[in-house]
């Protein structure tokens, strides 16, 4: 049942005509609100400000590279999709689009749960506060270690990902003298990036148990004859940057076929589906995500006509937002070092980062934009590539974009959209220190996460 191809999608973006990309914009110092946090705006010197701080002050006090964290935009975000869920349904956000102890209170303060996939990000979650029976541990290979700390902190559920791991999870829990909360993640058959999807009758990737062939029902049939699980519900994920409710559509009309089999063969009707996440969200002007309402209500239509037609008691519905609620919140600030005209090719501006703080365009040909912010700009537009500092050909941070003509070093440079994966993903390639997370919110900046230093890189190195 291929409903189409996915031209668009990260994995495929090869399909793409090489030096695809939009006319200039009309005005190179406008900032389109799709792309940028909400407080994000230029001030009368022509300076952008977040959170009412300005991008020069912020370089000063801060350095660049950085990544720059609208709190009031991440809170916004947040509640907007713990109510558009209401109080029947759950949102957990993803930590490892990014996991911060700030960012942990906000959510637990905003009402949201959390995913961990990690003993590093359990740690991070509860060092912060986060409730327990509020986290949700995925992963296709925890170690026993992992299982046994997140037994025994208590949390929410485990969501189980192998044959193997259902008898591991059972056997710590019983060894604890506990009864663990689980689901079951089944892959059912559907693989959806961008604007489109591809429904398949099998999966071929490490992730979850397939519904084809029975697996999956096999495996609820195993987790609810052991004693230490206590099956909550079925889980699905189908993929990542999706803006068609469609592959959602057709990956909960099969859980919920599961449900059905379930019910029909054990009596049980498990409580609750997680349909995971993967929500879009604007990198460029050219996307055009949803709202977490429309979202919402779309996904709670869907489940609720697919338990009616199975004649289900309709479950209670979770979701796992990650970029949809980091990723528009925050941008890299970085500082032009150098600008290159190669005769009849192209423009090359390098800054002061690049793949080891935003390795999205190296690993998956992600488009991004960027915008002059330290000054505004009369000069006509130049096509430009923005690269970063790192010796590999490779280390693109946009790949083509616009921006004024009369660039040169010194000038502030800013990438929407990196609030998720970016940080998260950022590496020490070429021992290049990690950039800090710096919180801006009404008038004032602070250090989430502090810049590496090279006596944290020499800390590790023990000679
Ligand atoms: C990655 C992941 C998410 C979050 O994906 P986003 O694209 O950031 O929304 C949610 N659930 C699971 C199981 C994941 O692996």
């Amino acid at each position: 049942m291929s409903r189409s191809a996915h031209p668009a999608g990260p994995r495929h973006a090869d399909v793409l005509p090489e030096g695809h990309y939009s006319a200039p914009p009309t005005d190179l110092n406008s900032l389109d609100p799709k792309v940028w946090s909400q407080t994000v705006e230029r001030n009368a010197d022509g300076v952008v400000t977040v959170g009412g701080v300005d991008v020069k002050a912020l370089a000063e006090e801060f350095g660049t590279p950085a990544y720059v964290l609208d709190e009031a935009d991440f809170r916004a975000r947040a509640r907007a999709w713990r109510t558009a869920f209401g109080a029947d349904a759950d949102v957990f956000y993803a930590g490892k689009a990014f996991l911060s102890r700030a960012v942990v209170r906000w959510l637990h303060e905003e009402g949201l749960n959390l995913d961990v996939c990690s003993g590093g990000e359990l740690a991070t979650a509860l060092s912060a506060g986060m409730p327990a029976e509020r986290i949700a541990f995925h992963g296709n290979n925890k170690s026993p270690e992992e299982i046994e700390r997140a037994v025994r902190a208590g949390v929410g559920r485990i969501v189980l990902d192998s044959f193997q791991e259902i008898v591991r999870v059972a056997h710590i829990a019983r060894s604890l003298g506990k009864r663990q909360p689980v689901q079951i993640r089944v892959t059912v058959g559907v693989e959806a990036h961008t604007h489109e999807f591809i429904a398949t009758a099998h999966e071929d990737q490490k992730f979850g148990i397939p519904l084809a062939g029975g697996q999956a029902a096999e495996a609820v049939r195993r987790a609810l004859q052991l004693d230490g699980l206590d099956v909550i519900g079925i889980h699905s994920h189908i993929g990542s940057q999706i803006f068609d409710m469609s592959g959602f559509e057709v990956a909960a009309q099969r859980v919920v076929g599961l449900l059905k089999d379930v019910r029909d063969e054990h009596g049980v009707e498990l409580p609750e589906i997680d349909l995971g996440g993967g929500l879009g969200i604007a990198y460029t002007s050219d996307d055009d995500p949803r709202e977490p309402h429309e979202i919402a209500k779309a996904l709670h239509e869907i489940v609720t006509r697919a338990c009616e037609a199975a004649r289900l008691r309709t479950p209670r519905i979770s979701v796992e937002p990650g970029r949809a609620i980091v990723g528009p919140t925050a941008f890299t600030l970085y500082e032009v070092g150098t600008t290159k005209q190669l005769e009849g090719l192209r423009t090359y501006v390098s800054v002061d980062g690049g793949m080891s703080d935003n390795i999205r365009t190296a690993l998956y040909d992600a488009e991004y934009s960027v915008a002059l912010v330290s000054r505004t700009s009369d000069a006509g537009p130049m096509l430009a590539r923005v690269v970063g500092k790192h010796c590999e050909s490779g280390d693109i941070v946009v790949k083509d974009a616009f921006l004024p003509a009369d660039l040169a070093p010194g000038d502030l440079l800013a990438v929407p959209a990196t609030g998720a994966y970016c940080r998260s993903m950022a590496s020490n390639y070429n021992h290049v220190l990690r950039p800090p997370v710096v919180a801006v919110r009404d008038g004032e900046a602070r250090v989430v996460v502090r810049r590496e230093t090279e006596e944290d890189l020499l800390r590790l190195d023990v000679g």
